[in-house]
Formats: structure tokens, C-alpha cells, sequence
């Protein structure tokens, strides 16, 4: 996507709305130097793309002012940015510095950050590093409420912020907030390590949207999410959604990425050669390069690098003296471990370089200053070989810089495995930084490359990030904050907020009270035949069967569903529409038996398909089927959903298959649904009624869709066709009662 082409999408998507960018870093720092005062911009593809978005849509940037003249250049928090040429605000928040020391350097990157790498030896956590990110958080979320309304898209970045959205949201409920972040996101093995794992999860499933570097990464959220709530929260594999206190949070994939024509375009220009030559010269140059650029971070891991270099230089003698390797390594976080790091990194340079020097050449020139991003493109384009050795890395933009530079499509990436970047750059040498034989081996391999297979890989890789740039990644997150946050707008209120306009709603009208089983009435529990009704709950049906007209309305078969209820003379719905007991009678029963011999040959083929996975429940229900994987282990989860979605494909144009709370429900086409069964009760029972309808999943919106203008559609969790909405199932006692208490004659004085 080119500059202009992103600056109309966003023009035409979200001029209307107001946008606020939260980070911990800033996009402009103002500095007091011996000359007076100086801004600086940080490198980064991230901060100058979004800086471009703030361009042209205006808006608030809210960020930790950490630049020693910071305070002397604001007006009441605030100053216009860019410096001459203003279009946004930088508003800055104010940390002591006991809050920096705990809240960044402490538990940001002592506890979140070595633990998302996967680096638990790292971890080190003190409860005043918890204590000052909870403060901080709010300090930052404080800042943010002085600044929204009702159409403002909140955009949160990283780890240093995943309470934000829960303080923001417990004062404005009805704000979009969506969260990016940057860094890998473990397991369940891996994040249980945590000493407040429910709270930054808890803080997360806050936004409205959160986005991650790769699938992998929501996967093991999603898993995580799973282990340390359970049932408490609803999680929608096939959608990416988890529903946790009413509300919903969508997880989406969006690998960041770099502007690729700002590299690719400089690299060909005459000054980036004369550039190459000086750095050829002043280094004394002679053969083959490659080029490492890095922070000097850990989880980088430059060591195992090094190590594979070495390895490299003894395995494959004839290249001593004829491959020179650059590293620059960006000091970062000047703090421990990373001071200690720095000097190990140091000693093996040290020691690999006196053990291969020869008289005129080095094997490892080390540069341990960050080069300016225009005069790295030089270094890119310069280097046979570029390489990059992460652990554990969201996605490394260095591999897609290194890219963007060689528009002579020679260049060969050896590139980490464990980054993000593995995902989407196919043409790479791909290594396991850990295996340093392979690792050392690749190097070769590189450089023995011939010239039209180096052309083919890269030609690959280049069209993957020219067409996936970051000013495509921002529009496609600014795309699914703008559809979240319309779903939202269109989304039902909390129920116990408009109790009032309930009750002058309801005042006078004879009811019929339609009540979903599973989900709504009952608890969802592990296999369906355990899900019994509560007493407490059976005494309010008793008593509310007196003074409104009551329906069950469920997915099971009606001999069941009544059994569970246990109450007589009410109407009961089962097998999702298909069979309904009219108090006295089964007044309808569809049961259509060329579908029926067809459900049993899905159901069959099937349960051979699924024989390695027990846990799988399915259901027979005469005319429908249920097909239940609430017990199944998450790692296996991917496994039966391709063998489920290959076996419906057969089937689709018989059945209608819907995917409800960790169950697919299978239904022929030609069956009604929930919907026909409350137009059938609106005709044949109740036609003066109004009908409030309360259900939890997928197969209640066919009866929420038949009532939506004349009735009262409330679901359970918040869902976007319903009017009303109930935390969770816990507060359907308190809805019986509500329409027990409006329904109850006042006794006359
Ligand atoms: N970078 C830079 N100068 C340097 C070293 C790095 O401008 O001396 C930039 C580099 O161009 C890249 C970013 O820093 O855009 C590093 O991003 P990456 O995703 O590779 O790693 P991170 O540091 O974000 O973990």
C-alpha cells in the first residue's frame, strides 16, 4: 500500500472518528543539550507510521514524557507535534522515578518481557515492581479518559500497558479499545510462571480488539485464557472471540511490517553505493559480508550467533580472510542483565577475533552504536548475507529491512526460526539458533548460493513485504477496530442499567417469557446430560408461571428438556424448533427421514474421522445432531476442527451447521429453527403477547431476529442482535425475579 493510497483509506475511514495512541514510549523527545534544547525521534518503522496516521487524522498520542526537556516544552501536558509543522497532540504523562524504576525497568522488562521470550531464568519479580505498574497503568489511563467521548478508538501498545483497558473501561464501558502487542505471547507452561496471571489477562479482555504478531501468539492466549478461567470465560474458537463478564474481545493476527518503499527506493540511489565504498574502505573490506543489527538484547541472541560464526570459521577454513561479519548492536536498557550481556557479547567478539585474525583482516567488526535507519540501508544492501538469530522475537523488522534493500534480488537472509518473521518470509535459510552446527553450516550454505536461486528466494520474500507493508498493517487494524467498535455501536445495553425503561416497557402487557435451557437457565457444564436446573431457579419458574405465559426453548429433545425442567403446563420447545409441546400436547414434530438417514451418515463418518479423540461428544438428538468439544484439550483443538469442517463439507447443502459454545449443532435445512417456533407460539398461542427472549448461543439468534421490533431480545453475554444483555448466567435469578416484581399485583390499599 503506497503513502498516498493509505493516506485516502484513512481520510475516507476515519476522518469522523477521534483516535487516541497510547504507548509507553514516545514520538518525539525534547531533549536539553549544550546547544539548547533538542528533539529526537526514535528509529523505528512503528513510531513514524503511526506519527503518519496521527498526520492525517489528527488526534491525541498519549505517552510517558521521558526526555529531560519534556516538561519544560508542554503547555498543561500538551504540545503540538511534529516540531513546525503541528497535526496532533502529544500529551505526556509524568513518572517519578521509584515509578520508572519499578513500573519499566521493573516489572515491564524484569517480569512480562523475559517471560513472553521464554526466558524464565530472567524473570525477576518483586511485589513493588506489581505495585507501581498498577499505579502507572492508571496514571496512563487516567490521562486517556480526560480525552475521549463516545466515538473515540482508544489503540493501546504492549506490554508496559495491559491494565489500561480495564481502568478505562470500568469508567467508560462503551469506548472502542483495541491493544497491539508487539512481543511474542507464550503458553500456558510458560505464562503460569506468572505470579498475577489472571489480572493481566483480566486487564487485556478488556479491549475490544487485541492484535498479535502471528496466529501462534493468539493460539497460546487463547489457551491461556482457557487454563486460568475456564468455564468463566466463553471462548469462540471458530470466530476468535472470548466473552469473559459480558463482554466480548476479538484476537486477530497482524504481522507488523516496515515501509518497504522508503528502503527499497533508497537503497537504489547513488549514495547509498558511495556509502557501501566508504564503508568498504574505512573497514578495510575485502570478500564476502554479513551484517547482524540488533539491539543488544538477550532474547536476540547474538551469543549463539557468534558461536555459530565460530563454528563456521573451523568447519570451513578457506573463508578465513574472506568473510568479513559486521555486527552492530544497539546498546538498550543500559541496565542490568543486559550490562553483563553486553561484555559477554564482547568477550567471545574478543576471542573469535583473536583466534582468526590474520595481519590485515578481522573476522567480526563490531559497531556498538545505533547507525542511523537511512545509513543502514547501505549496510543492507552491502551484505551477502543477513542474519538474524532471536530466540524468541514478535516479529524482527531488521529480516524485512534487509529485504527491502536488495531490489538486485541477490542477498541471503538466514533468519531465526522463533521469530515472527519465520511466518511470512518463505525465501530465508530458516536455523534453530540452538542447533550451532546447522547454524554454521547455513552460513556456508549462503554464501555458496548460486545467483538465481539467491534471485528466486528473494524475489519471494520482497513481493511478501511490498504487498504486506506497514501502511498495510495499520489500515487492516484501523479496519477491525471500525467493524468491532460499529458491532458495538449497534450491540445491546446491560440490562440492570435500564431496570425503568424495562418496567415502562412492560407495564400492562401480557407476557410470553421465553427462556433458553443451556446457557441461560442452567450452567454450562462439561457433558450436556449433568446440566440440571437449579431449585432456587425451578421455585422463581413456579411461581412466575402464575403471571406470565412461559416457553423452554432448547437444542435437546423434548422428553428431555421437560424432564429437566420438571414443570407442568408450560410450553416447551426442542431440538431447536423442530418439536414443541404446547403445555398439553406435542403439537409440533418435524422429523424428515431422508435427513435423518443422512445425519446418520455424518455422524458415522465422523465418529471414525474422530476415533483418536474421545473427548468428543456427539449428540443424537432424532432430527438433529450436536457435536460437543468442550473437554477437549486445546493442542488437539486444530486437529479436529479440520477433521469436522473436511467431513461438514459434504454435507452442506443439506444441513445448516452452526458453531455455538465449544459445540457445532447439525441441522437440516428444511427444520425449523428457534425463530419458527416462536413465529408458531405468536400465531397458534400467543398472538396478543409481548415476547421477551432470552438465550445464550448461536441458535438463539433465529428467535432474537423474529422479535427484534417487537419484542425483547436479551441474551446472556453481550451479543449484537440482542436489545439487553445479562453479565452472565449467574444474573438469570435476578432477571426472574425483575419480571416476577413487575408482574405482581400491587395489593390496593
Ligand atoms: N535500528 C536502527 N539503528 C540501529 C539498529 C536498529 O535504526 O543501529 C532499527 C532497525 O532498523 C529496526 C529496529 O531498530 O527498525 C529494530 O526492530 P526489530 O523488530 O528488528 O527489533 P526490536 O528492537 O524491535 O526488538
Amino acid at each position: 500500500m503506497t503513502l498516498n493510497r493509505f493516506s485516502a483509506y484513512i481520510k475516507k475511514n476515519l476522518s469522523s472518528r477521534r483516535l487516541v495512541i497510547v504507548s509507553s514510549r514516545e514520538p518525539y523527545v525534547h531533549k536539553q543539550t549544550k546547544s539548547g534544547i533538542k528533539v529526537e525521534v526514535p528509529a523505528g518503522g512503528l513510531t513514524s507510521a503511526m506519527d503518519d496516521v496521527l498526520k492525517l487524522t489528527g488526534g491525541i498520542w498519549v505517552a510517558w514524557g521521558s526526555g529531560s526537556a519534556d516538561k519544560e516544552t508542554v503547555t498543561d501536558d500538551r504540545v503540538l507535534v511534529p516540531p513546525g509543522d503541528p497535526a496532533y497532540t502529544l500529551k505526556r504523562v509524568w513518572l517519578s522515578s521509584t515509578e520508572v524504576n519499578n513500573y519499566y525497568h521493573g516489572y515491564s522488562n524484569q517480569v512480562l518481557w523475559p517471560l513472553c521470550h521464554m526466558a524464565l531464568d530472567r524473570v525477576y519479580y518483586r511485589k513493588k515492581f506489581w505495585d507501581n505498574y498498577i499505579k502507572v497503568n492508571r496514571i496512563f489511563a487516567r490521562s486517556v479518559l480526560e480525552e475521549v467521548n463516545h466515538d473515540t478508538i482508544v489503540w493501546i501498545h504492549d506490554y508496559q500497558l495491559c491494565l489500561v483497558p480495564k481502568f478505562i473501561r470500568e469508567r467508560k464501558s462503551g469506548l472502542t479499545l483495541a491493544h497491539f502487542w508487539h512481543i511474542p505471547w507464550p503458553n500456558w507452561g510458560v505464562f503460569r510462571v506468572h505470579p498475577q496471571p489472571r489480572k493481566i489477562i483480566e486487564g487485556l479482555l478488556s479491549n475490544d480488539l487485541i492484535g498479535f504478531q502471528i496466529p501462534f501468539f493468539a493460539k497460546n492466549f487463547l489457551e491461556c485464557i482457557h487454563e486460568c478461567f475456564g468455564t468463566d470465560a466463553e471462548i469462540d474458537y471458530k470466530h476468535s472471540t472470548v466473552t469473559y463478564r459480558g463482554h466480548t474481545t476479538t484476537l486477530h493476527a497482524f504481522p507488523i511490517s516496515i515501509d518497504y518503499e522508503k528502503f527499497n527506493s533508497t537503497a537504489v540511489l547513488k549514495k547509498t553505493d558511495s556509502a557501501i565504498k566508504n564503508i568498504k574502505n574505512r573497514y578495510k573490506i575485502v570478500g564476502h559480508t554479513g551484517i547482524g543489527v540488533d539491539r543488544l538484547e538477550y532474547t536476540k541472541a547474538l551469543l549463539k550467533r557468534l558461536q555459530a560464526i565460530e563454528l563456521f570459521f573451523e568447519k570451513y577454513e578457506r573463508f578465513i580472510g574472506r568473510f568479513t561479519f559486521i555486527q552492530i548492536a544497539v546498546p538498550t536498557r543500559t541496565k542490568e542483565p543486559y550490562l553483563s550481556y553486553k561484555k559477554s557479547v564482547e568477550a567471545l567478539i574478543g576471542k573469535i577475533n583473536e583466534k582468526f585474525s590474520t595481519g590485515y583482516w578481522s573476522p567480526i567488526i563490531y559497531i556498538d552504536k545505533k547507525v542511523e535507519q537511512k545509513d543502514l540501508i547501505a549496510y543492507y544492501k552491502m551484505a551477502d548475507v543477513g542474519i538474524i538469530s532471536s530466540i524468541n522475537d514478535g516479529m524482527n523488522l531488521v529480516a524485512k529491512e534487509y529485504v527491502a534493500c536488495r531490489s538486485d534480488e541477490q542477498g541471503v537472509l538466514i533468519l531465526s526460526e522463533l521469530a515472527g518473521a519465520a511466518e511470512e518470509l518463505e525465501g530465508a535459510i530458516l536455523v534453530n539458533p540452538y542447533n550451532i552446527e546447522d547454524f554454521a553450516q547455513s552460513i556456508q550454505k549462503a554464501l555458496n548460493m548460486a545467483d538465481t536461486e539467491k534471485a528466486l528466494r528473494m524475489e519471494h520474500m520482497r513481493r511478501q513485504v511490498s504487498e504486506n507493508d506497514i501502511y498495510k498493517w495499520i489500515a487492516d487494524i484501523l479496519k477491525s477496530m471500525t467493524q468491532v467498535s460499529k458491532q458495538k455501536q449497534k450491540k445491546c445495553r446491560y440490562l440492570f442499567d435500564h431496570i425503568e425503561n424495562i418496567q415502562n416497557n412492560l407495564a400492562g402487557k401480557s407476557l410470553l417469557l421465553c427462556l433458553d435451557y443451556v446457557g441461560t437457565l442452567s450452567p454450562i457444564v462439561a457433558t450436556p446430560d449433568i446440566a440440571y436446573l437449579g431449585a432456587d431457579v425451578q421455585a422463581l419458574l413456579l411461581q412466575l408461571k402464575k403471571v406470565v405465559r412461559l416457553a423452554i426453548v432448547s437444542g435437546r429433545q423434548i422428553e428431555d428438556i421437560k424432564g429437566l425442567v420438571g414443570i407442568k403446563d408450560i410450553i416447551y420447545v426442542g431440538n431447536h424448533g423442530a418439536e414443541i409441546w404446547d403445555g398439553e400436547k406435542i403439537a409440533v414434530s418435524q422429523h424428515l427421514s431422508a435427513d435423518k438417514l443422512l445425519l446418520n451418515e455424518f455422524q458415522i463418518r465422523l465418529q471414525n474421522a474422530l476415533c483418536g479423540l474421545p473427548q468428543i461428544l456427539i449428540e443424537d438428538k432424532g432430527a438433529t445432531l450436536s457435536v460437543h468439544f468442550r473437554n477437549l484439550k486445546i493442542r488437539e483443538l486444530a486437529a479436529f476442527l479440520i477433521v469436522f469442517e473436511e467431513t461438514a463439507k459434504d454435507f452442506k447443502d443439506v444441513f445448516r451447521i452452526t458453531s455455538g459454545k465449544k459445540v457445532f449443532e447439525v441441522r437440516p435445512k428444511e427444520l425449523w429453527n428457534k425463530g419458527d417456533a416462536i413465529n408458531w407460539m405468536r400465531k397458534k398461542i400467543a398472538p396478543d403477547d409481548y415476547i421477551i427472549y432470552v438465550g445464550d448461543d448461536t441458535t438463539d439468534e433465529d428467535a432474537f431476529g423474529v422479535i427484534k421490533s417487537t419484542g425483547m431480545p436479551i441474551s446472556i453475554g453481550c451479543m449484537p442482535e440482542a436489545d439487553y444483555y445479562l453479565k452472565s448466567q449467574g444474573e438469570i435469578k435476578a432477571f426472574l425475579e425483575l419480571i416476577l416484581l413487575i408482574n405482581t399485583p400491587v395489593p390496593l390499599p
